[in-house]
């Protein structure tokens, strides 16, 4: 498997985010200048890359991590550090089109993801401010609120789990404290992190524990050998049994995809503004539950409140993947003043962008590209939680165990066609998207006049 064209292999700094503003120090990470053997590499040091170097390590197989860039500089880093327990699909939805079997599993696998965060941030002692804020699902319109009601139904007679609740238009802008949602779907089990602080805190107690983490080594080619592989880098070498491919979104950013796994997935901008801390009179009025907030929008926007009082307020970013065009954030500080009023003309502290990962099926994908290779990747805008769980089974995956995961595991991650259309095709879809969500938001407006 060989790495094709090398794009851009320099060192870039995290980007100015409120995280990188508000982070704990990162571990100093060195470049690999040496020719190394271990048992497993894993290639990527986000989330998926450092899970399952964190599993592997307490299973007792020996590992490396190799970045391209310093860890958590990819999404893992810059994300809205919400938990939500929840996938794209609704479960009622999941259950109609695979069954009630599969959507039980998916259920238990997603409270399990939530739990891996949890267990791991207390195993390691990390300081990323994780909590059980609960996340709320906040329906933009009566379709979107029925089809939650049909999940918290489906949750309580097909998996015995009542812990989410409905909440009505009116407890909804409670929650929000704004917004002109027509109600919510609330489940305290969702939770937060600063995302940065979790990445950088796990890589710390890792490598405390003798695990190598190299920064600034992009893997330029992964060679297949008859019972070992190969990744070859700048400086030096890993040989290893097995290989775990871990860059997600940012595959491809460096040249390296073997398996096609960039065509995969579709790499998608995500944008987010945080604003300066609001005054303690405007803060107690926003989230006061400091719940993590997700809308049902086909193009969503997403909201939390931090510690010192700053509202970090995502959406959709530059489709073209441009991270500093002045037009999305312009739309972002828009949004913000539309579901907060009380906030005015905040001022914005930080803007920034990231790439999530969107596939077909709008499942993340894990699996086997050769009996010595392994991947997982494909979390959308949903990978806080599920790329911690996904790294728990790359690592039985690369101890030869067996995984079961559903749709997650089953094999069904075929390039997508017509791929190098994909910039137009999104900017196609975008507009149908927007479209949908005004006109739903618009008919919801008319019914409540
Ligand atoms: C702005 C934004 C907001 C988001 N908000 C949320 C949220 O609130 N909740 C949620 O659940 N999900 C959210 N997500 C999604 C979530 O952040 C991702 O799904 C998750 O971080 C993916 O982790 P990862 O480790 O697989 O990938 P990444 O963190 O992207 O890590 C991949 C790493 O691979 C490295 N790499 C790439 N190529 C090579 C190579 N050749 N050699 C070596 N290293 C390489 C990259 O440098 C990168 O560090 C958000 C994403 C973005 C961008």
């Amino acid at each position: 498997m060989s790495g094709r064209s090398q794009q851009d292999l320099r060192p870039t700094a995290h980007p100015a985010s409120y995280w990188a503003s508000t982070g704990n120090p990162a571990p100093k990470l060195s470049e690999l200048a040496a020719d190394l053997q271990t048992e497993v590499v894993i290639i990527g040091a986000g989330f998926t890359g450092l899970s399952t170097a964190y599993h592997l390590q307490k299973a007792g197989t020996a590992c490396v991590v190799v970045e391209a860039q310093d860890t958590g500089w990819g999404a893992s880093g810059r994300n809205g550090g919400m938990l939500p327990p929840r996938y794209k699909k609704g479960y009622a939805a999941i259950a109609k089109r695979y069954g009630n079997d599969v959507s039980r599993r998916l259920h238990g696998l997603m409270l399990e993801a939530v739990d891996t965060v949890e267990a791991i941030v207390a195993d390691c002692d990390i300081n990323c401010d994780f909590h059980r804020s609960g996340q709320l699902t906040a329906a933009h319109s009566s379709e979107h609120l029925r089809s939650l009601e049909a999940d918290r139904d489906w949750m309580a007679s097909e998996a015995g789990d009542k812990a989410a609740r409905i909440l009505d238009r009116h407890q909804t802008m409670d929650e929000v404290g704004g917004g002109s949602h027509v109600g919510g779907w609330l489940d305290p089990r969702g939770a937060g992190i600063h995302p940065l602080n979790y990445t950088r805190g796990l890589a710390t107690a890792l490598l405390a524990r003798g695990v190598e983490i190299y920064g600034r080594t992009p893997v330029l080619r992964l060679v297949e050998e008859p019972a070992s592989v190969r990744v070859e880098t700048p400086r030096g070498s890993i040989r290893a049994r097995h290989a775990v491919i871990a860059t997600n979104a940012y595959t491809d950013a460096t040249g390296f995809a073997p398996g096609k796994l960039d065509r995969r997935i579709v790499a998608i901008n995500t944008s987010v503004i945080a604003t300066r801390p609001l005054s303690a009179n405007v803060a107690a009025t926003v989230l006061p539950a400091r719940r993590m907030v997700a809308d049902t929008k086909h193009i969503m926007n997403w909201y939390r409140i931090t510690p010192d009082n700053c509202v970090i307020f995502g959406g959709r970013g530059d489709i073209t993947g441009r991270s500093d065009n002045p037009g999305v954030y312009a739309m972002l500080e828009r949004q913000i003043v539309e579901t907060f009023p009380q906030i005015g003309e905040a001022r914005i502290g930080q803007r920034w962008s990231g790439k999530i990962a969107v596939t077909r099926d709008d499942f993340p994908h894990i699996g086997r590209l050769s009996p010595s290779v392994s991947f997982a990747m494909g979390y959308g805008g949903r990978g806080v939680a599920l790329s911690n769980l996904l790294g728990k089974l790359l690592a039985r995956l690369a101890r030869g165990e067996a995984i079961e995961a559903g749709p997650m595991s089953d094999n069904r991650f075929a390039p997508i066609p017509f791929h190098a259309f994909r910039v137009p095709g999104m900017q196609i879809v975008a507009s149908w998207y927007r479209h949908l969500d005004a006109k739903a938001i618009r008919a919801e407006r008319r019914a409540a006049a």
